[in-house]
């Protein structure tokens, strides 16, 4: 069993939408764009890892707010990411002027505890497998599997463009947690940027089908609020050329699986 809970199911941040952030069993968070304002004092001390994709601002956007509050809170948060991100934090956020460097402070016990992940190396983290990735983004951009103790296995792809064949292949999850940010009208932008439309995501399930044999369950994350309406639309039409039902993801949504 494990129970996903969406903080941000989206690619900006407003009154209704938070920026992209997923927590397993109240105590593994994936990205931080939408932790502390949806975690009470105690939960925020209860998460046992964070684990980051890529360093752009709407998935990293809490870590120098967690720091602090470790820090009130005396305690350290165990954060697992690529060193290209923690180099990014380091010298960006944490770098002592835009905010205290929680990473090397306190010296006797940093409120921010890093670890480094690489693609293909499995780590055991807060008790589940976790099997990280590469997908294509404009930077250098994780997406993890986690497997709990009985044995279900998610995969969160965070921000990537097309051309997955490659993580397919390493992957075995039930359920793909998938972005889905512009709409097939951008395919062009999407390729440049690094993100999916619908009509590329339907592209990406079919070689996910034809490179593993099935189709996983597939919930929508990081789409722009200011066209879900019209991405709904496009997606209804995947829907029925693979014959499967996709769920779009939402801030509060809870899935058991
Ligand atoms: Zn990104
Ligand atoms: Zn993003």
């Amino acid at each position: 069993m494990m129970e996903i809970r969406i903080l941000g199911a989206h690619n900006i941040e407003t009154k209704n939408t938070g920026c992209v952030c997923i927590l397993i069993d109240d105590i593994l968070a994936v990205d931080a764009g939408a932790l502390t304002a949806n975690l009470s004092i105690i939960q925020q001390q209860n998460l046992k890892a964070i684990l980051l994709t890529h360093q752009h601002y709407d998935h990293i956007r809490d870590i120098p707010a967690l720091g602090m509050n470790f820090f009130l809170f005396e305690k350290a948060i165990e954060l697992y990411t690529t060193r290209t991100v923690y180099e990014a934090l380091l010298t960006h956020l944490l770098n002592d002027s835009l905010y205290p460097n929680f990473i090397e402070k306190p010296q006797e016990k940093p409120s921010i505890h890093f670890n480094m992940i690489e693609p293909g190396r499995t780590a055991i983290i807060a008790g589940y497998e976790v099997l990280p990735v590469s997908v294509n983004h404009t930077v250098p951009t994780i997406g993890y599997q986690i497997a709990s103790r009985d044995g279900k296995k998610i995969f969160i792809s965070s921000d990537t463009g097309p051309g997955l064949d490659d993580c397919w292949k390493q992957i075995s999850p039930e359920m793909l947690l998938i972005e889905t940010t512009l709409l097939n009208k951008n395919e062009d932008f999407a390729h440049e940027s690094g993100h999916l439309t619908a009509a590329l995501l339907q592209q990406e399930l079919i070689s996910f089908r034809k490179i593993k044999g099935y189709l996983p369950k597939v919930v929508l994350t990081h789409m722009n609020p200011l066209v879900e309406k019209d991405i709904k639309a496009e997606i209804s039409k995947v829907e029925k050329a693979l014959n499967m039902k996709i769920r779009f993801g939402y801030e509060g949504m809870r899935i058991n699986i």
